[in-house]
């Protein structure tokens, strides 16, 4: 069964004269079994965004599983093999364009309760769509990303991985992982290992309750470039009370009392590196 999936990217690439271009991380799943386990939440009422699509054989899965596909991919020599294949399933579209600049609100609308995003993701790219998907309502995402990768978003302060996106994949996710992939099962074999994260946003009741999840939203969700960690932090404390009327200065005082040194508290959260990330996050954890 495998040999067969991969005899059909490779006869796909073949036809199209296509050279895997590695810079944009071209790298196909040829795994029947992980293909399965990567679309085994998608049911008859799932509306699907994939992001990467390639020669289509996940595209092709997922049409016939779901209610819609919206199958975006940035180079457009995978154009004629996706129009195909949109062809026999009316309910892909097909969208060539670069997915980080893609509003998915201009393709979805406003409800994504029942949107999943599924993508063999390239590598270079998994950053800035977690970063994107974290502020999206929608059901879930699965994912196959590097195994490093897979570790960073899974790792506490404690662990040697532990960064920015751990910290961004821990405060917007429930995070399990899936499988972990070996090399053969990708085409051409990528330097490491895969492996395939599911990622089911945090409920907004869940992160309501909880003020370190309140707070570290607040500092990831803050666009306005050069804010200081303490002035987000403080904005957030009288927002998450917003019950008990917390005045400037309690909210002060109650950062005071965290214990986060002054070099994290007057710089802005994006500039972070690791070491002060876990130590702001270790000091939320303890506060709530
Ligand atoms: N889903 C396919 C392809 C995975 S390879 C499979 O597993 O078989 C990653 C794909 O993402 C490639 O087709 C690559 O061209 C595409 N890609 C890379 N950067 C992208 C971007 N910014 N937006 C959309 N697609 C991108």
């Amino acid at each position: 069964m495998d040999n067969l999936l991969k005899s059909l990217v490779v006869k796909r690439l073949e036809q199209l004269r296509i050279e895997p271009n590695q810079n944009l991380g071209q790298h196909f799943l040829v795994d029947e079994q992980s293909l399965n386990l990567l679309t085994q939440s998608v049911s008859p009422n799932t509306t699907v965004i994939e992001i990467g699509a390639g020669v289509g054989q996940i595209t092709q899965l997922l049409a016939k599983k779901a209610k819609k596909v919206f199958a975006i991919e940035i180079d457009r020599r995978y154009k004629p093999i996706l129009s195909g294949i949109a062809g026999q399933h009316p309910n892909i579209e097909i969208i060539i364009a670069d997915a980080l600049k893609v509003n998915f609100e201009d393709i979805i609308g406003k409800d994504f309760k029942d949107v999943q995003i599924i993508a063999n993701l390239p590598y270079h790219i998994t950053e800035p769509v977690l970063h994107k998907i974290a502020k999206l309502p929608i059901k879930c995402s699965s994912l196959v990303v590097g195994k490093r990768l897979a570790d960073a978003v899974q790792a506490d302060e404690s662990n040697p991985d532990f960064g920015q996106l751990s910290l961004l994949a821990r405060t917007f996710f429930n995070v399990e992982l899936i499988a972990t992939l070996e090399k053969s099962k990708i085409l051409p074999p990528p330097r490491t290992e895969s492996a395939i994260i599911r990622l089911i946003p945090k409920k907004e009741t869940e992160l309501k309750s909880n003020a370190r999840d309140y707070l570290l939203r607040k500092l990831f969700l803050t666009s306005k470039q050069g804010t200081f960690v303490k002035n987000v932090l403080k904005e957030g404390l009288i927002e998450f009370h917003s019950g008990k009327l917390l005045t400037q200065n309690q909210a002060r005082e109650i950062i005071k009392n965290m214990g986060i040194p002054s070099t994290v508290l007057e710089k802005p959260f994006q500039q972070l590196n690791n070491s002060e990330l876990a130590i702001l996050s270790s000091a939320l954890r303890l506060y709530s």
